[in-house]
């Protein structure tokens, strides 16, 4: 009979379950939907019970987690993973990279690095073959070991993985602290809308991480819109039920043994292996993406300030707002739309692009003057590379993007994260963010760090109050306040007893209004008094 288990059921079994092999790994592939080669897969934990049958993570992962018992079958996919590698390679059958999943016990409670390796020496599995994923959340309220726990893997040579990227309020400033190598977005997390806001965010996360050069798996896509809407803004790397669900191993051996196998390759590295001669030849590789090439991209040659278009794709001639045909663009003065300052940006980095050999990037604005809509100002951030020179002549790959509403829209982002955290951590003051309609609480760096608080809090005050955080009787007049503001106070203001320890705070609230008059957040902050 198939049912889900009862906790007690599940504790009572998991023993059993591990040594006879009840929980074991599915598979699931990953694909680059522009080739249609596999790139990966990650190992997703099964347990199928011999009378009941197949259990989900979803039902009973939350319950190994809470009795600490998680750590055990989290090791044992990584077992499972090696010991198919191993198999794979003795057999010479060529084997893509595996994906496990780590959890934040992991790292809190066991030596988890350490005993990864250990199974992968034991399995003698070369270290290129396994990728460890993260998540965010398992970062907060333990940064430093989360750094600490990414250097160690990287320096055993384990590719480091950003799950459900995305999903959390803290991403920017996660990403900038986290040295991770692969970004997992999920579009589950965005009700796999890729229109509309859905859309907006994914484009400001993909640009984000082109930014910091690192590859992107997309996860969670189940139709063909999906995935080609995904390559359009430069993902091409994907794993959902479009592709294939997860599957046991049997099952994945054999759609491994019949696909084609390529790397995941972050969207520089693509560049890199670009062969120049095969450029010239209409009906290679290299001049198929170019042309289907979904950012703008252009080939000029170069010699001391002397500046000639070759060939530009379509998207490059979009992506400037222009509306000519590619050969009126490559005719017309390539200089005219730069001023001075940019184009010494510009110049000095197709000059260090020469010397280093190495991919450079540059920003620079330009001028966009039109009889019809006066001026404009627009951003373009270029990747520029050498692919070929004769004597002083050298022919340089460019890729462009458009950055103007991205750049803005990050800059501010970037600017209050940074902003709030600074002034949080100068004041010795917790600072956070209150939004009136949806009752959800932001709170800063320090109050996650020190708090425990996760990034996002829905329904405050309640969550807080019941953490014990206030007095009964505050707790009350804590309540009433945001009863207040949602009435429309301008601002609060008392001296509480805080945490278990009663440390006396300045507590207040100021509220912002809309320009209707309305509240739209409050931003609170607590400093002890001295
Ligand atoms: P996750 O790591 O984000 O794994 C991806 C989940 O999305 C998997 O669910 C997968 O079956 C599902 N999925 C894949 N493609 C699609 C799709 O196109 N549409 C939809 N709607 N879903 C898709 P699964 O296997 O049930 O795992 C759920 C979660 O349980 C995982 O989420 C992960 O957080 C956790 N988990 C799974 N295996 C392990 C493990 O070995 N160790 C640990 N610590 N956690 C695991
Ligand atoms: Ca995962
Ligand atoms: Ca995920």
């Amino acid at each position: 009979m198939q049912r889900q288990l009862t906790t007690q059921e599940l504790l009572d079994r998991f023993d059993e379950a591990i040594s006879n092999g009840y929980i074991f790994a599915y598979y699931q592939p990953q694909f680059n939907h522009a080739t249609g080669s596999m790139t990966g897969a990650e190992a997703l934990m099964r347990w199928i019970d011999p009378e009941y049958g197949m259990q989900y993570p979803s039902d009973f992962i939350p319950v190994l987690e809470e009795h600490d018992l998680l750590y055990k079958a989290d090791i044992q996919m990584v077992e499972s993973a090696c010991r198919f590698i191993r198999n794979c390679i003795d057999d010479d059958i060529s084997v893509v990279p595996i994906s496990f999943n780590m959890s934040r016990n992991d790292i809190f409670k066991h030596s988890y690095v350490d005993d990864v390796e250990k199974v992968r020496q034991k399995y003698n599995v070369p270290v290129k073959y396994l990728r460890v994923e993260i998540t965010e959340t398992s970062a907060i309220g333990g940064m430093e070991l989360m750094v600490s726990v990414i250097d160690k893997f990287h320096k055993l040579g384990y590719i480091v993985e950003m799950d459900d990227f995305g999903s959390g309020y803290s991403s920017l400033n996660i990403l900038k602290d986290l040295d991770v190598d692969i970004i997992k977005l999920d579009l589950n997390f965005l009700n796999g809308n890729v229109s509309g806001r859905g859309g907006i965010i994914i484009r400001s996360v993909v640009q984000m991480a082109k930014w910091l050069r690192t590859p992107i798996i997309v996860e969670g896509v189940e139709t063909l819109e999906q995935a080609d809407f995904m390559k359009s803004i430069g993902c091409y790397y994907i794993q959902g039920y479009l592709y294939s669900k997860p599957v046991p191993e049997d099952e994945f051996l054999e759609k491994m043994s019949i696909a084609y196998h390529e790397p995941t390759k972050s969207p520089s590295e693509l560049i890199k292996t670009f062969k120049a001669d095969n450029f010239w030849d209409p009906n290679s590789l290299e001049t198929l993406i170019f042309n289907n090439f979904v950012g703008g991209a252009a080939v000029f040659s170069y010699n001391k300030e002397k500046l000639e278009f070759i060939r530009v794709n379509r998207k490059y001639i979009e992506e400037i707002g222009m509306n000519i045909s590619e050969r009126d663009f490559i005719e017309s003065n390539p200089w005219k739309y730069f001023e001075t300052d940019s184009k010494k940006v510009f110049v000095d980095t197709i000059e260090k692009a020469i010397s280093s050999a190495e991919e450079e990037v540059c920003e620079s604005w330009m001028l966009l003057n039109s009889k019809c809509c006066g001026t404009d100002q627009m951003c373009i951030r270029y990747h520029l590379r050498v692919i070929g020179n004769a004597g002083d002549e050298y022919l340089i790959y460019a890729i462009i993007s458009n950055i103007t509403a991205e750049k803005k829209s990050f800059q501010d982002v970037f600017e209050s994260e940074r902003k709030f955290r600074y002034a949080s951590e100068h004041t010795k003051s917790y600072a956070w963010e209150y939004t009136i309609a949806t009752k959800e609480m932001r709170p800063c760096f320090r109050c996650m760090r020190d708090l425990g608080l996760p990034p996002l809090i829905k329904n405050y005050p309640e969550p807080v109050i019941e953490s014990g955080l206030f007095q009964p009787d505050y707790a009350d007049m804590y309540r009433e306040w945001h009863r207040q503001l949602a009435a429309g106070i301008g601002s609060l203001e008392a001296v509480m007893p805080l945490t278990a320890a009663r440390i006396h705070f300045k507590v207040k609230y100021t509220t912002e209004f809309d320009e209707n008059g309305v509240p739209v957040r409050a931003y609170g902050s607590a400093t002890p008094i001295e």
